[in-house]
């Protein structure tokens, strides 16, 4: 970025103090401010203007803060109303300033991986930039933008979303080129009440697409009606072939060419049947999609594996979990030859008053998994699937531990294992797996 903070208070319509200052990029984080950058104050948790003088120690230049607060007239400023509205219009400046195809993606599940394999195959032919890690909110968005390189040709962003409203906004601000929907889940259930209230959500990503845009979406879902969306639509998911899951590995056929991605899971044929759509409506043969797949670079998936001091694998999944996962990640056990295998799921958190159906739903699939053990941890196990699963299991199979309890649970999975059996562990971030998981490993 190159851009002078007189610049950059024309494009906010806001005042600016030093203008003649030149901002190289853009930081909100103190800490993690590099010279050059613009200082954004944001106001959460804690209040960015409290930091602005560790900032410009860290070599900020210049500061973007809202009116309320007493700026020294020594700095560079640009004093605007709302810190984060001028963020978010400063990226959709940007945004058409450096001007790339964007390809955006939202979606219950699957969004970054999706966004992993469309970065892939997009960067066989064009320079391609996409978002950090899992940055997908109304601040990693247009910090997203605000950091891509001068010469990107495709920018490939992924949005998130809790709430209605949330994606109009940053689909206003990223103006896709492309737009996908990878599927639609259970995912904040909680607030939505049902699927088709998570669907009708998702599909304000169309707000921003551009007029001679592509929505791309899921061929087998009717929730996602597309008679009101003006531009055009491409359905995935059919027309593959000759699906082969291997250790670790996943192969298809699709339109005359076979794929094998380095990921175990049918549900990530999916995403890359997205990933190539995308590909084919910005031109990429498909020959060179299944070449950018063979290897690709995932950002750190949440689904890590791991191996015990015992040479037992784990399978950890322990960051977020809703009944689609679940039922994702299970159907993937069955898939893995092993010995033993054992599962340990925790509560699903934030869906409402369905969380007691949607935890007594993941009997069948538990029962299909057809493993050895079933660990169960939490007050919504306990209650809504703990009593269906002991009419299906007997108690040496069966067990239940409260969110105190991670102790007792530790020396029980402790006990299990011979190289080759496979535990996998899955819950939402509140029931704190993780500290089991690192207590295994160690
Ligand atoms: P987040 O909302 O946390 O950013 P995300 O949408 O980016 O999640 P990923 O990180 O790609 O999703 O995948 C997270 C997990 O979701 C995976 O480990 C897998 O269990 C499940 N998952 C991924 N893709 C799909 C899919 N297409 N259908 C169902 N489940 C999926
Ligand atoms: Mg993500």
């Amino acid at each position: 970025m190159n851009y002078s903070v007189s610049k950059i208070g024309q494009i906010l319509h806001a005042p600016t103090q030093l203008g003649d200052v030149i901002v190289r990029g853009v930081s909100f984080d103190s800490r993690q401010v590099k010279p050059g950058d613009l200082f954004v104050a944001l106001v959460a948790q804690n209040d960015g203007h409290d930091y602005i003088e560790q900032a410009f120690n860290n070599g900020a230049v210049a500061v973007l803060a809202d009116n309320q607060h007493q700026i020294p007239s020594t700095i560079a400023a640009v004093i605007v109303p709302d810190t984060l509205t001028a963020l978010q219009a400063l990226a959709q400046y940007r945004r058409q300033d450096i001007n790339p195809k964007v390809v955006a993606i939202t979606g219950s599940n699957g969004k970054t991986t999706t966004k992993d394999m469309a970065a892939a195959v997009l960067g066989t032919k064009y320079k391609t930039f996409k978002t950090p890690e899992n940055f997908n909110n109304e601040i990693g968005v247009p910090l997203t933008i605000l950091t891509m390189p001068e010469d990107t040709e495709v920018l490939v962003v992924e949005l998130g979303m809790d709430r209605f409203g949330q994606l109009s906004v940053l689909s206003d601000l990223t103006m896709p080129d492309i737009a996908i929907i990878t599927m639609i889940g259970e995912a904040h259930i909680e607030f939505f009440k049902t699927r088709a209230n998570i669907a009708k959500a998702k599909l304000e990503i169309t707000q921003g697409l551009k007029a001679d845009g592509t929505l791309i979406i899921p061929f087998d879902e009717p929730l996602l009606t597309t008679a009101a969306v003006s531009q055009s639509v491409v359905h995935f998911g059919q027309k593959i072939s000759d699906i082969d899951e291997n250790e670790g590995e996943t192969s298809f056929t699709f339109d005359n060419t076979r794929f094998a991605i380095p990921l175990r899971g049918r549900y990530n044929i999916m995403n890359a049947l997205a990933a190539i759509s995308a590909g084919i409506l910005l031109h990429i043969d498909t020959k060179d999609a299944a070449k950018a797949l063979k290897h690709f670079d995932l950002t750190k998936n949440r689904t890590e594996t791991l191996t015990t001091a015992h040479g037992v694998t784990l399978i950890s999944d322990v960051y977020n979990s809703n009944p689609t996962a679940v039922a994702a990640v299970l159907a993937t056990l069955k898939t893995i030859p092993s010995v033993h295998k054992y599962i340990v799921l925790g509560d699903m958190l934030e869906l409402g008053d369905q969380a007691q159906n949607l935890h007594a739903g993941l009997a069948k699939a538990v029962t299909e998994a057809n493993v050895d053990g079933v660990y169960l941890v939490g007050k919504l196990m306990r209650m809504y699937l703990y009593p269906i699963l002991q009419q299906r299991f007997d108690s040496t199979h069966l067990h239940q531990y409260e969110t105190d309890q991670l102790a007792e649970l530790i020396t029980d999975l402790q006990t299990l294992g011979e190289n080759g059996d496979v535990i996998l562990l899955k819950a939402s971030h509140g029931i704190h797996l993780e500290n089991v998981v690192n207590a295994l490993v160690k």
